[in-house]
């Protein structure tokens, strides 16, 4: 299997090159993000409570976004390999990603970290607000929060996976083809 963890800061483009990445490898796309924003738009009771935190730029709780992880690789568990988008974005969270890989005898393959500067994300994260309606892209103190949410629970995982010999970092600025052309090269020396 080949399991992938795309990771980066809000606004690095983990969404659009996961597209492109599962369209070439057949991967299983998993972004927390997108199964959160489908609990809100569904009105479910974990989308209620997840709304709190996203609304504000802070993380759901853990122990919330990892067992959604867990059903979604119960439903497919005749994939060839996952990518997983915005998860695990703490170290516990990749812990337990670890966890349950090895409960279905598998494993991260790669993380490969998409490196955006700082201004950069806001003015990408602040167009897709006018078109994507997403509150949290709307307000530039909400923005500004998920970076610093990022830097503060979600770097550090770099460090859970670079111990582990599997941090890839990749350079996230360009176009998006010449973007995936980069990552292109790098899971192809994983295969
Ligand atoms: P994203 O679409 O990945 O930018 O996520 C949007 C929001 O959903 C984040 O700002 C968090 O509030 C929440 N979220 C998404 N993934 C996670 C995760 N793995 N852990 C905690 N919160 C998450």
């Amino acid at each position: 299997m080949l399991n992938i963890v795309l990771f980066g800061p809000p606004g690095a483009g983990k969404g659009t090159q996961a597209a492109n990445i599962i369209e070439k490898y057949g991967l299983v796309h998993l972004s927390t993000g997108d199964i959160l924003r489908g609990e809100l738009a569904a009105q479910s009771k974990l989308g209620l409570e997840a709304k709190k935190y996203m609304d504000k730029g802070e993380l759901v709780p853990d122990s919330v976004v990892i067992g959604m992880i867990e059903s979604k690789l119960d439903h497919h568990a005749d994939a060839n390999g996952f990518i997983f988008d915005g998860f695990p974005r703490t170290t516990a969270q990749a812990e337990a990603l670890d966890d349950l890989l090895a409960r279905k005898k598998t494993a991260i393959t790669a993380m490969l970290a998409l490196e955006v500067g700082k201004e950069e994300l806001i003015k990408r994260l602040q167009g897709r607000g006018k078109i994507s309606g997403r509150a949290d892209d709307q307000d530039i103190i909400v923005i500004e929060n998920r970076i610093n949410v990022y830097n503060r629970e979600t770097a550090p995982v770099i460090d859970y996976y670079s111990a582990q010999g599997k941090f890839k970092a990749i350079a996230g600025m360009g176009t998006i083809e010449a973007i995936f052309d980069r990552l292109c090269l790098v899971i192809d020396g994983l295969k």
